[in-house]
């Protein structure tokens, strides 16, 4: 019987598609689930893994934006305050959506100034009531006493107490797969490995793309005809439109954001921290996740690149920051493992350039004008253009908009291509796999009924929702072995991973169905070699 693989491929060469998206993180997943559930014929090719570019990479927070806001109040921009409104509606969206992946999470912001507290306290009301019926809960102040008891590791001296608000939270590259495995379960065909190399066009207009799998015994390349092409490819997509057009002006300008992993005891099992404001005018996070501690970000311009690297400088600067604000002897042997990822933000300025494009541009994005950071102040909005062959390209936005940003996609696809789909937009409330039949009790019943541990049975119901009972059938059939000591990854989720989530290479397990190569690098790097057995098994 042919593969699964054997037969996405096969699809590719011989149907017809309405949408070809062409990239698989956060917003060409999304897009191709947004296209699929309206009834449209949909295929979505990603060059690498699902997740393996910059949506894998995130700070792992559904939010509003807190920082986005006091742009939109120093600026008294109402388009800015529009995108912080629009971003709180979708976080209760992506939470009701996908319970298992994504849930509220308190941070504390700590305050130092008497001149901090009411414009920290003010702010973060604000937030509550942009939220309005989407707020998760609402925002106090708490006194210093409070304040050190909720977070012990907070510098305490000139402490004067801090704000609660409350933001959501996710594991992102589980996301993303589960995305595409809900496009796929709407119709769609998804494949990884499958790069776009050049477009096909009629009559001057794009009506397709040529692809080529990357795997062994993929074949030769394969021509998919589509009505409409949409290039999702982030930080790429720059390379996709000057195969459309050699002489169209580049629009994005990427930023490098790095994260650094600690272990659990740098943080509370349930509280983050914001320092909205660094020396430098940057924001820090420092959030328990998945057992351990994440801390960033920075933001620097930096160049289009495949998976970049953090520099020693970043990780510095980040452990400084540790120390600045934590009264925590934080050694750089500490770090478990840091990872850098890339924003595609657009220029406003090249936007100008490319003005007859521009599909939907609903808010305002501001220039530092070659301030050190200012990639820091260029909006977060997303934005869409169809280029004169009718190429859709969206870009920008953030992991928390992906479904707002591929509802606005299709919208100008259905237009563009004068496409009718069997609907309208559906995925505000459609739950995604996993999601139907989940119930959050901790992993309880999972160790109940397969006598799992209690860190184990946690990670998989979290992790898989209602299909973590397959996994730990799996499991007992002789894969109940962990994949690391101190870590709850078993061997029958590398077997799941291959089975059910397109997972090709121990990359593709360690990085992104597991999140073990994101958490402890020295873990996965001991892990690799059973975890490529049981691929090849
Ligand atoms: P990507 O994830 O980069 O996906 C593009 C894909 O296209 C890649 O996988 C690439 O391989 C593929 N591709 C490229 N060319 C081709 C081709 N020719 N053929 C086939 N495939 C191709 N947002 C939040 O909401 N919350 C956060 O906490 C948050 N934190 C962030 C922290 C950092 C450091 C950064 C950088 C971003 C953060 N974001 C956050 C924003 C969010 O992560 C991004 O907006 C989102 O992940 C971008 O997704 P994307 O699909 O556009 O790009």
């Amino acid at each position: 019987m042919a593969s699964q693989r054997a037969r996405d491929l096969g699809r590719l060469r011989r149907e017809e598609y309405d949408v070809l998206v062409v990239g698989g993180g956060a917003t060409g997943t999304g897009t191709a689930l947004e296209a699929a559930s309206r009834g449209l014929r949909t295929a979505l090719v990603e060059r690498h893994d699902f997740s393996s570019g910059t949506s894998s990479r995130s700070t792992k927070l559904v939010h509003g934006g807190v920082r986005y806001l006091e742009q939109a109040v120093k600026h008294a921009d109402r388009s800015q305050f529009q995108l912080v409104r629009e971003a709180l509606r979708e976080r209760a969206v992506l939470l009701e959506n996908a319970p298992h992946l994504a849930r509220a999470l308190p941070l504390l912001t700590p305050i130092y100034g008497a001149l901090e507290l009411p414009y920290y306290f003010t702010g973060l009301k604000l937030y509550d009531m942009l939220a309005g019926r989407a707020n998760l809960k609402p925002s106090r102040l708490i006194n210093r006493d409070h304040a050190m008891e909720r977070f012990p590791m907070l510098r305490h001296e000139g402490l004067r107490g801090a704000v609660e608000y409350h933001d959501g939270q996710f594991d992102d590259a589980r996301m993303n797969v589960t995305l595409a495995l809900t496009a796929a379960r709407e119709g769609a065909v998804v494949l990884n490995y499958v790069e776009v190399t050049g477009l096909v066009k009629e009559g001057g207009r794009v009506m397709g793309a040529v692809v080529q799998g990357g795997l062994e015994g993929d074949g030769g390349p394969v021509e998919v005809r589509a009505r409409v092409v949409v290039n999702a490819t982030g930080p790429f997509v720059d390379e996709l439109r000057r195969r459309d057009d050699p002489a169209t002006p580049e629009i994005l300008e990427t930023s490098s954001g790095v994260h650094i992993v600690l272990p659990a005891r740098f943080s509370p099992p349930n509280t983050g921290l914001l320092i909205p404001k660094t020396e430098d005018g940057r924001v820090l996070f420092l959030l328990p996740w998945l057992g351990h501690t994440l801390v960033g970000t920075t933001d620097h311009p930096a160049p289009v690149q495949e998976d970049p690297r953090p520099s020693e400088e970043e990780v510095a600067y980040i452990l400084r920051h540790v120390r600045k604000y934590f009264d925590l002897p934080v050694e750089r042997s500490d770090v478990l493992s840091s990872w850098s990822g890339l924003r595609p933000l657009v220029r406003p300025e090249a936007l100008a350039l490319v003005r007859d494009e521009v599909a939907t541009h609903p808010g305002a994005a501001h220039s530092a004008g070659g301030a050190p950071n200012a990639t820091a102040r260029l909006s977060r909005d997303h934005t869409i253009l169809v280029s004169p062959t009718g190429l859709v390209t969206i870009t920008g936005g953030k992991w928390t908009t992906y479904r707002r940003m591929a509802e606005d996609t299709v919208e100008v696809a259905v237009h563009h291509a004068g496409l009718t789909p069997a609907k309208g937009s559906v995925t505000a409330h459609l739950k995604l796999v996993g999601a139907e039949g989940f119930q959050d009790d901790g992993g309880a019943r999972l160790a109940g009924e397969f006598g799992l541990p209690a860190d184990v049975a946690v990670h998989l119901s979290r992790s898989y929702g209602d299909r973590a009972e397959t996994v730990a059938r799996l499991a007992a059939t002789g894969l109940s072995e962990r994949l690391a000591p101190e870590h709850p990854y078993l061997e029958a989720e590398v077997v799941y991973a291959r089975d059910y989530e397109y997972a090709h290479t121990a990359d593709d397990v360690l990085e992104r169905r597991t999140r073990l190569g994101f958490l402890d690098t020295r873990a996965a790097l001991e892990a690799r070699a059973r975890v490529e057995a049981l691929l090849q098994g």
